[in-house]
């Protein structure tokens, strides 16, 4: 909570961090909700974690989000972790104590599920699923997926052996799928997730065929910058619901925000448009 003049600071850590939409996200809140507070980019190489992670509460800091590439290693340096976090393998978001205590969570799969039910109340999330991807927002997609009660979760990745880690690590629901036979992997699946960063600008682009997919399936796409991205096009086209990722980014952070500044933020149509 704001303390008299105390400025509460929070940011991103990670690496490279420049293209981050975390800033404007969180300082539009702490704006609009009259917070004295900052949230900043920290680009900080993993040589330097453990020593930015160790003066940042005695600097101001209430907290921090992290990552690529420090969202597992994070873990090793935690004195609490949340059951989520420990289970998906990966923290996003940190509380640091008065003593300098870290506290690790993760919203990521929050957020996944959140964005889904915003835009399509409807949803059936306890019907087969398929996962296009294994990198590290995948474990929590898988593990929202098989939360939300989906029988079947199937996952293919371009290196196999880390769709294979999930797989061991979530238990027998999770099927491993080669990259060979991913449009086969549509067949049948309700919900399709592409968690590879395919289709974002400046990447390679997503060319799995879709012809297997499901008209009545959910399609949804982790990739947001486009936010219409060629797999949720060519969804579309075929008929299925569309879910563009960027409001998983937006729910993910309410987590956050709420923990260090103490109010929970609304992630309506104006916050996709300060972010976009
Ligand atoms: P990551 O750990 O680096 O994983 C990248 C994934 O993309 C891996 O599965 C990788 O396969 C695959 N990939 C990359 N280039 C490929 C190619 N040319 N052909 C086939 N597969 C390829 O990254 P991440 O953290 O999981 O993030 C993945 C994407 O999700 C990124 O675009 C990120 O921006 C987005 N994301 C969005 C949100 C959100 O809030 N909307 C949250 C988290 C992440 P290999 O294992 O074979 O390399």
């Amino acid at each position: 909570m704001t303390d008299g003049l105390k400025v509460l600071l929070s940011g991103v850590i990670g690496h490279p961090i420049a293209h981050s939409k975390s800033p404007s996200l969180h300082n539009y809140w702490l704006k609009k909700y009259g917070i004295s507070g900052y949230y900043m980019p920290l680009d900080i190489v993993p040589e330097n974690l453990f020593a930015a992670i160790e003066i940042m509460p005695k600097m101001g800091f209430v907290g921090a989000n992290v990552t690529i590439p420090h969202k597992e290693d994070i873990l090793k340096i935690s004195d609490k972790i949340s059951t989520r976090a420990l289970e998906i393998g990966a923290a996003n978001t940190l509380c640091f104590g008065a003593n300098g205590s870290v506290e690790a969570d993760n919203s990521d799969a929050y957020g996944f599920i959140k964005n889904i039910y915003q835009s399509y109340p409807d949803w059936d999330s306890k019907k087969t699923a398929a996962v296009i991807g294994a990198g590290g927002a995948a474990r929590a997609v898988v593990w929202a997926l098989l939360n939300e009660g989906a029988p079947e979760v199937r996952i293919t990745n371009r290196t196999k052996h880390r769709a294979e880690s999930i797989a061991n690590d979530f238990g027998s629901k999770v099927k491993v799928v080669s990259w060979k036979e991913a449009p086969e992997m549509l067949d049948g699946a309700m919900s399709v997730v592409n968690t590879t960063s395919l289709g974002m600008i400046g990447k390679a682009p997503f060319d799995i065929s879709l012809a297997n997919l499901n008209s009545a399936a959910m399609a949804t796409d982790l990739v947001y910058n486009p936010l219409k991205t060629t797999f949720l096009e060519q969804a579309e086209q075929k008929g299925c619901h569309v879910v563009d990722g960027l409001g998983m980014l937006l729910h993910q952070a309410a987590i956050g925000f709420e923990k260090w500044f103490g109010k929970w933020p609304e992630v309506d149509t104006q916050t996709r448009q300060v972010v976009l």
